[in-house]
């Protein structure tokens, strides 16, 4: 049986209030300032069912640093412009590796295992630049985001931005490390400025389950609205979301969630339950493999009080 709104909103709220509870909260990133100083007392979830109605509890009206979950943006963008082409530049198989691994690159003559950890993000984002200027590779990347989500109230953090900028010494060495194989082939300055900005997008829960719903209807905007990419695509991202979208505790997830999921150090968390619903959920604190703590554990009841599981039959 279909959820209806009104049980939804029951389960979401319960929750909220379970997660305000919990005292193992993780570890908010330390990496750079802006991301230190957040409060890890946060939490918000947020869903957006097929008719468009939200559901959501929490903090879900304030903006955070969505970090890697852009990489599904960027990689939707660039399957768009280079379709299949892409993957001559970056592998399908989950890493089991930190995000930020490079020891891989080397085995693999520089090619990343996957578009979701951090070299092969370096490296969508370095297809994107073949089409565009950095700037407007950024504005492209901004715009899509805010059409996907259907707001344009979505920016650049520019001091999460700067902070990435100066910290970033191991992205830089992934990039480079690849520049020398081939697998990037512009300037990597200018192909880390972009990867350092798009991950420094700020949204809210809200804003993210918005921007996930293209993935939910088979890369149409909405059921039956315009297509945003093509089925194939879309499905192709959400199995990548699955295997690969937490990095060495992708397998995790997706045995105690079973959905596609994609997180990002800053504590968000988008995942899909296709044809159903497209969900956004925030909580700043971190595992050790740098995933929501709480947004796991809420999206795993969430997932087992809908149903929604992906191994569901219907
Ligand atoms: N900007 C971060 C980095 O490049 C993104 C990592 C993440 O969210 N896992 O290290």
């Amino acid at each position: 049986h279909p959820v209806t709104a009104g049980r939804l909103e029951r389960i979401v709220t319960e929750i909220a209030e379970e997660m305000a509870a919990q005292t193992n909260r993780g570890k908010v990133a330390d990496y750079i300032p802006p991301l230190a100083r957040v409060d890890p007392a946060h939490f918000a979830l947020a869903v957006v069912l097929p008719d468009g109605t939200t559901i959501s509890a929490g903090d879900c009206t304030m903006r955070f640093s969505i970090q890697s979950v852009s990489k599904v943006f960027t990689l939707a963008l660039a399957l768009g412009k280079m379709g299949e082409q892409m993957w001559s530049r970056v592998g399908r198989e989950p890493s089991g590796d930190p995000f930020n691994s490079i020891v891989q690159l080397e085995y693999e003559r520089g090619l990343p295992r996957n578009p979701f950890i951090n070299a092969g993000a370096i490296a969508v984002t370095d297809s994107i630049l073949s089409s565009y200027m950095p700037k407007e590779a950024l504005g492209e990347i901004l715009q899509f985001v805010r059409f996907v989500a259907g707001d344009e109230d979505i920016a650049i953090d520019p001091a999460v931005a700067r902070s990435e900028q100066e910290t970033g010494f191991r992205n830089i060495a992934l990039a480079n490390f690849m520049r020398e194989f081939g697998t990037i082939d512009g300037p990597v300055e200018q192909t880390l400025g972009v990867y350092f900005h798009h991950c420094a997008i700020a949204m809210t829960a809200r804003q993210l389950a918005m921007a996930g719903r293209f993935l939910a209807y088979d890369g149409c905007l909405y059921p039956g609205g315009p297509r945003v990419i093509a089925a194939r695509m879309a499905r192709q991202i959400n199995t990548l979301m699955l295997t690969c979208g937490h990095y060495d505790r992708s397998g995790e997830f997706a045995f105690s969630v079973g959905l596609p999921g994609k997180s990002g150090v800053g504590g968000g968390i988008l995942a899909v339950a296709p044809g159903q619903a497209a969900i956004g959920c925030w909580s700043p604190g971190l595992n050790r493999s740098g995933n929501s703590e709480l947004g796991s554990r809420a999206l795993e009841r969430l997932a087992e009080r809908t149903g929604w599981s992906v191994f569901a039959p219907r």
